[in-house]
């Protein structure tokens, strides 16, 4: 007598419809609707053809929404969080940095209350996951109790001579294991060419390679004296390192531009996140489309720090895949990629609006390896955003990329 979806063994479904639903693996649907089991999508469809023999449990009409992925943020530094405001826009990358290493010296604050609200912002602005890297662990914690997917990378730097490859040994330790399973991962970086010596690149690749499928990120081709720095060994860079006391004698600039060098440490791979490339010519950005590794696009940040607006359109030009990060508090006023995404469409009115969603949504979530998000498709998380739109519109897509303040946004499921 008792029906079938009052048994232990049934698991309820919902169905949602809504005026849109942006699948962002196929066009977007005008009056759409999913079914949702266990937290997962089973099926997604238009209206009218709904299966039959289904048994739906709650159907939730949705109204004038559209619904899309939880975003991806693939490059923030949480535990900057306390230098919100510290550190203002600079005319180069070498001289915020100088004042961002100064602040960070002198303060005394406790990093963990604003990476908690980092965090709470973060899934306020609709974010699903982050790669967050940090030079502490901090962070970890903090998005182990959220609701966020993460990789928090663990950052390496400095050309101190000694055996590259037991230091990263011994941060592997520290972290207990590379994971590459789970919501919360820890994964291995390098800061950047001017700043980690090669030994530590070739260490890091090595180290995290042992884990399948782990993840690597390194900031590179940011600024115009990073450049500089690798054919000449001289500029803004060294002047800093000099200052730093971290110059390494008798260190040869590598002659090259800056993905070559990357090639050469063994580092293009499709599990490699590239933050910046705004200095990257067309070669280096087909090099890094040919290895399947992912560029991280972070435009106001570069903007705010001194070496001017990413090429975006380039970047779309050259096939690589392109993931959005909004970089720390730092050198951002918020970690909001819908704003980020506003910007890209500003600096780039041609690029097709899909395909900067698609660069906010599935390309962070393939890059940092999280295949369960960054889609509307039976199997994946049901992670879900509902934007509220204005009003009626025909381009949904260019309505999301012009800016979606959070008052809009709600989680489904
Ligand atoms: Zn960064």
């Amino acid at each position: 007598m008792t029906p079938a979806r009052d048994q232990h063994d049934h698991t309820a479904c919902v169905r949602w419809r809504a005026a849109w639903i942006l699948p962002i693996i196929e066009p977007a649907i005008r009056a759409g609707w999913l079914d949702v089991v266990d937290g997962r999508v089973v099926r997604v469809g238009h209206a009218g053809d709904e299966p039959c023999g289904v048994v739906i449990d709650d159907e939730r009409d949705l109204g004038r929404v559209a619904v899309l992925p939880g975003l991806i943020n693939a490059h923030t530094h949480l535990e900057l969080s306390f230098l919100h405001d510290r550190v203002p826009p600079a005319p180069s990358l070498p001289d915020w940095v100088r004042v961002l290493m100064c602040e960070r010296a002198v303060a005394s604050d406790d990093p963990v209350p604003p990476i908690r609200e980092a965090v709470r912002q973060l899934e306020a602005f609709g974010t699903a996951a982050v790669g967050d890297i940090g030079n502490t662990r901090a962070a970890v914690t903090p998005l182990i109790e959220s609701a966020l997917y993460a990789v928090s990378f663990h950052e390496l730097l400095g050309f101190s001579g000694g055996d590259a490859r037991a230091v990263v040994a011994g941060t592997r330790a520290t972290i207990q294991t590379i994971e590459t399973r789970g919501r919360v991962r820890e994964a291995l970086a390098a800061h950047a060419p001017y700043s980690t010596s090669p030994e530590l690149f070739l260490a890091i690749v090595q180290v995290s390679r042992e884990q399948p499928n782990a993840r690597v990120s390194v900031h590179l081709g940011e600024s115009a004296e990073e450049v500089e720095f690798l054919y000449t060994s001289g500029g803004s860079w060294r002047e800093l390192l000099e200052e730093l006391g971290m110059w390494p004698e008798g260190w040869r600039a590598p002659g090259c531009r800056p993905v070559e060098l990357l090639d050469q440490l063994g580092w293009l791979a499709p599990t490699t996140l590239v933050a910046h490339g705004v200095q990257l010519d067309d070669e280096e950005l087909h090099m890094l489309a040919n290895a399947g590794a992912t560029l991280v696009t972070c435009p106001r940040s570069n903007q705010w720090v001194g070496v001017g607006p990413p090429p975006v359109d380039r970047f779309h030009a050259s096939g690589v895949r392109v993931a959005v990060g909004t970089d720390s508090l730092a050198s951002a006023p918020d970690l909001n990629v819908f704003t980020e995404l506003a910007e890209i469409r500003r600096l780039a009115p041609a690029v097709p609006a899909a395909a900067l969603l698609r660069w906010a949504t599935l390309n962070g979530a393939q890059a940092l390896g999280f295949d369960e998000l960054g889609a509307v498709q039976p199997g994946r998380v049901s992670r879900l955003l509902s934007v509220e739109l204005p009003t009626a519109v025909d381009d949904v897509e260019e309505c999301l990329v012009q800016g979606v303040s959070p008052d809009r946004l709600s989680w489904i499921a």
